[in-house]
C-alpha cells in the first residue's frame, strides 16, 4: 500500500487538532501557532528561513519527529523549550535551563530604559542588567543604542553563557559583558542605568503557576519569598553605590506589587515613576533620585 502523503498543513492540522482535543476550549492555549512553530522546528525552519510552503510534502520521519515534539508539547512543555528559542523585541533569545523564558511584560522595560535615555541624550550610556538571563532585557536596549555598553549579571553561569552566545548572535558581543554574580556582588563602577527583573513570584502565587513555568522556568529566577518583593530588599539599598548622580533604574515587578515596590524604592530615597504594561498593569518603574 502506498503511503499517504501528508503536506506541511496537513500536519499542522493534525496537530492542532490533537492540542486542541486535549485542551478543550482552555484560552491560554494557542494551538495553531503552537502547531504552527513545532512543526518549523521539526523540518528544521526558523525564523531565518521560513520557506515552508503549506502543500510542501513532508518524510514520514519528519511527520512523526514532529509528532514527538507535539507529546512533548502535550505534556507542559511550553514551545520556547521546546524549540530552545524564544522572540523578544525581535531578536531570536537562545534558551537554556538556567534562564527563564522572556515575557513580553520585560519590553515595558526595555521601552522605559531606551525612551530615558533618548529623552536624556546620553552619548554612550553603560548599564547593567541584574539578573540577566537570556539577556534579553540588556541587549534589547543595546540593539537601539548604538552607542551604549552594558554588563549583565546572573547567579546561574548557564545563564551568563547563554546570554554571551546570544550577544554574540546578535553582533552586540563587542558592547555586552557577562559575569555570574549574585546580583551586584563584588561589582563596582558607576553606571548610567541598571535594569532589573528580579523573581518576584510570591509564596501565594508559586504553587499556582502552569506546568509550562513552575516545571520548566528555572525556580531561582521564580521565587521571589512570601511577598515576592526578597530580591527587591537586597537591590534597592545597592542602586546609591552603583549609579552615577543622576543616573535611574528601571524595575520589572509582579501586577500587584506596584504599591509595595513604590514604599521600598521611597522609603530607600528614590521616586518611582509606574509604567504599565500591554495588558495595562502596573508592570515596571523608573526610579530616580
Ligand atoms: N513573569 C514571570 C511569571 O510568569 C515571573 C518572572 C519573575 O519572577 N521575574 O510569573
Amino acid at each position: 500500500m502506498p503511503d499517504t502523503i501528508v503536506t506541511v498543513a496537513a500536519l499542522r492540522r493534525q496537530i492542532a487538532n490533537q492540542l486542541r482535543a486535549g485542551w478543550g476550549d482552555d484560552s491560554a492555549q494557542r494551538p495553531d501557532l503552537d502547531a504552527k512553530l513545532l512543526v518549523a522546528h521539526a523540518l528544521g525552519a526558523n525564523a531565518a528561513n521560513l520557506t515552508l510552503r503549506d502543500d510542501e510534502p513532508v518524510a514520514a520521519p519528519l511527520v512523526e519527529a514532529a509528532l514527538a515534539l507535539a507529546r512533548r508539547r502535550f505534556r507542559g512543555e511550553p514551545v520556547a523549550r521546546i524549540v530552545g528559542e524564544r522572540e523578544f523585541w525581535g531578536l531570536p533569545f537562545r534558551l537554556s535551563p538556567g534562564t527563564l523564558v522572556p515575557r513580553p511584560d520585560s519590553e515595558t522595560v526595555v521601552e522605559a530604559a531606551v525612551a530615558e535615555f533618548r529623552r536624556r541624550g546620553t552619548e554612550n550610556p553603560v548599564i547593567i542588567d541584574l539578573g540577566t538571563g537570556s539577556g534579553c532585557i540588556l541587549l534589547a536596549v543595546l540593539s537601539e543604542l548604538p552607542g551604549a555598553f552594558g554588563i549583565g549579571t546572573d547567579r546561574s553561569e548557564d545563564a551568563v553563557r547563554t546570554a554571551r552566545d546570544n550577544a554574540a548572535r546578535f553582533g552586540l558581543g563587542g558592547r555586552a559583558a557577562f559575569l555570574v554574580a549574585d546580583w551586584a556582588a563584588g561589582i563596582s563602577g558607576s553606571f548610567d542605568a541598571i535594569l532589573t527583573n528580579p523573581p518576584y513570584v510570591d509564596g501565594e502565587d508559586l504553587p499556582e503557576l502552569p506546568v509550562e513555568v513552575i516545571h520548566h522556568d528555572p525556580r531561582l529566577a521564580l521565587d521571589g519569598g512570601a511577598d515576592g518583593l526578597d530580591h527587591y530588599r537586597r537591590i534597592v539599598p545597592e542602586l546609591g553605590r552603583l549609579l552615577k548622580p543622576g543616573g535611574f533604574a528601571v524595575f520589572e515587578f509582579g501586577y500587584r506589587q506596584a504599591a509595595m515596590f513604590s514604599d521600598l524604592a521611597r522609603a530607600h530615597g528614590w521616586s518611582p515613576v509606574l509604567l504599565r504594561d500591554l495588558p495595562g498593569h502596573d508592570r515596571a518603574a523608573v526610579l530616580t533620585r
